[in-house]
Formats: C-alpha cells, sequence, structure tokens
C-alpha cells in the first residue's frame, strides 16, 4: 500500500514537472505584422486635415514603442514612413514573415459628411484557411475593446485577408466623419488608449 502511495506521489510529481516544463519547450516568439493602411499619395478617409494614413501610421508607431521591452512579441511593418506601398507589396511583406497575426489599421468614414454613423469594424476573410483563428482573435480583441467602443466584426473579401496566408483582421478603427469618433481618434490621449488596448491585445493572445 505504501509502495503504491510513493509511486503514485512519484508520478504526480513528474506530471507537475512536465506541466511546468512543457510551455517553455514550445514557446516561441509571437510574430505579428502592422499594416498601417495607404500612405504617401493614397491618403485614405479625409476630414479637413485629418488623413487616415497618418492616424493609422501614429497608432502603429505607438504599438511598436509600448511593444519595444517585449521579448515574445515581435513586430513587422508592411511600412514604417509616409510611403505609398501597394497591397501587392503589402501582402507579399506579410507572406515573406508568415506571421501568427496581421492587423490592418484603417479610419471609416460616412460617404455623406452629414452622416453620424461612428463606432468599430473588424473584418475578417469570408474565404480563408485562416478563418476561423482570425474569428477566434477578432472576438479576443472585440473583449479587449469591451465597452468603452462600439465594435461589430464582419466578413469580406478584402483582397489583403484573402490573400495574407495569416490570421489576419482589418481593424477600422472609428469613423474620422464622426465627431464622437474623433474623440479618440485625433486627441494624444485618445491615440494611447487605443495603443495600449492593441498592444494588451496582441500581449494577451500570443
Ligand atoms: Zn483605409
Amino acid at each position: 500500500m505504501k509502495k503504491h502511495l510513493i509511486r503514485n506521489l512519484f508520478a504526480i510529481g513528474v506530471l507537475i514537472c512536465f506541466a511546468f516544463a512543457l510551455p517553455n519547450f514550445s514557446k516561441k516568439e509571437f510574430n505579428v505584422v502592422i499594416d498601417a493602411a495607404h500612405g504617401g499619395k493614397d491618403y485614405g478617409a479625409v476630414y479637413n486635415d485629418y488623413m487616415e494614413k497618418d492616424i493609422a501610421a501614429i497608432i502603429a508607431k505607438k504599438i511598436e514603442v509600448l511593444n519595444k521591452d517585449n521579448k515574445d512579441v515581435k513586430i513587422h511593418f508592411t511600412r514604417t514612413g509616409d510611403e505609398f506601398v501597394n497591397l501587392n507589396e503589402r501582402v507579399e511583406t506579410i507572406n515573406k514573415i508568415k506571421p501568427d497575426l496581421v492587423l490592418s489599421l484603417h479610419l471609416n468614414a460616412a460617404r455623406n459628411p452629414e452622416n453620424t454613423v461612428s463606432g468599430m469594424e473588424i473584418f475578417i476573410a469570408n474565404e480563408s484557411d485562416q478563418k476561423e483563428q482570425s474569428a477566434q482573435y477578432a472576438k479576443q480583441l472585440t473583449d479587449k475593446i469591451g465597452k468603452d467602443y462600439n465594435v461589430v466584426t464582419k466578413e469580406a473579401g478584402f483582397y489583403m485577408l484573402k490573400k495574407a496566408e495569416a490570421p489576419a483582421l482589418v481593424f477600422e478603427m472609428g469613423f474620422i466623419t464622426s465627431e464622437k469618433d474623433r474623440g479618440y481618434l485625433t486627441t494624444e490621449e485618445g491615440q494611447d488608449k487605443l495603443a495600449n488596448l492593441i498592444a494588451n491585445f496582441i500581449t494577451d493572445i500570443k
């Protein structure tokens, strides 16, 4: 009886050791491509002096700064300055890296400036081998965004979502045409909060 107990305790001990050791064996760097949309001659959505290409680049830069001491997550970019990069080149960069996640940062705009539509949208590919994982990430990003913003997930046949050989999200961070959304999209405080939220989301899913 006693022998059995000792043997069982030994077995449990071995199991506990493995439980702690295994995550270290499987641990690898989590690669993320942040795709700051538009750039150069392509302004994206525009409202007065505000341009989608600039705000996307600002948020991307802030995420990079927030992540700089994070050894588990490596962040890559499809553009680092205000240059025009076409969708094909972006997809090429992505598929060379084969990241664990692609996050494409955009802003929405209402066609009619009188329209007060606001809120965030997350797009995943309607058809892709990575659809299930992308949907999972979209849900986790939605949970991270919480109740402070309005957010919906939609499916679309966007070129980048279809061609990326990686789980990919197009994140429309708000409407530049909405006064309410400009409250966070165009202020340092609002941009910091948004970048923090995205950086924390990446740390959570890695
Ligand atoms: Zn855009």
